[in-house]
């Protein structure tokens, strides 16, 4: 089973398909973390880079994600990825059809030898996995999202202005949903979730009904024909 989680930055992703992953048994995949780590290891070596440079730099890249960990090529940059900078150049290199490429491949590898994967990112649903048993839209206004970035930001010690987590907010929504290439948006087939003023454990529990209801919907189905 694939369960497919799409959406903009801050819209509770990943905390929520954790959750759903663990609650059902699956393998968890954070596609947004490859992306990541793909945009670290640019930085590394300055940012700037020729077509050349970026193909070796791709063809010499393992990523794995184990227990909640980002490895890449040995390294846990878990932690090194959070940062602004690297969401910055994540969402730039992102365009990028060559990086799209590769990843998009790994993560149909990763999930292969899975049973069950809840996979989160911007194109599971129409490029990745484009017949996933469960499509999922999680969303929720770009101030809602500015203002849980800052409350997390504070409990970690930084004060960050509200205004510019929302201009950032907003210009990565404006980089993902405006790209030529896998676009962020969401298809017939997904179903939209909207998170503004909903707790977690809501969410959590909305979702899990969905995907309930889809299987016994999935089961009747059977039985009839
Ligand atoms: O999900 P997260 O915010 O960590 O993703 C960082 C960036 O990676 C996104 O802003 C987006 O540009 C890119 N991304 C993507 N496709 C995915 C996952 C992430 O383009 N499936």
């Amino acid at each position: 089973m694939i369960i497919a989680i799409d959406g903009p930055a801050g819209a509770g992703k990943s905390t929520i398909a954790k959750l759903i992953a663990q609650k059902l048994n699956c393998t968890y995949i954070n596609t947004g973390a490859m992306y990541r780590a793909v945009a670290y290891k640019i930085l590394q070596i300055g940012g700037k880079f020729t077509q050349e440079d970026l193909e070796k730099l791709l063809d010499s890249t393992e990523i794995e994600l184990k227990d909640e960990k980002v490895i890449l090529d040995g390294e846990d940059i878990t932690e090194k990825i959070k940062t602004e900078d690297a969401a910055k150049m994540a969402s730039k290199i992102a365009k990028i059809p060559l990086v799209r490429k590769k990843l998009v491949e790994m993560q149909r590898k990763m999930a292969e030898k899975e049973k069950c994967v809840v996979m989160e990112g911007r194109d599971i649903g129409t490029v990745v996995f484009p017949n996933a048993d469960i499509k999922i839209f999680l969303t929720a206004t770009p101030e809602e999202r500015a203002k849980r970035r800052y409350e997390e930001l504070k409990q970690k010690g930084y004060n960050i202005p509200y205004e510019h987590l929302l201009e950032k907010i907003k210009e990565r929504d404006k980089q993902d949903s405006e790209r030529k290439i896998a676009p962020l948006k969401p298809t017939r087939e997904h179903i939209i979730v909207d998170t503004t003023s909903k707790t977690i454990e809501e969410v959590t529990e909305d979702i899990l009904n969905i995907i309930l209801s889809k299987e016994k919907g999935d089961e009747d189905k059977n039985k009839t024909n």
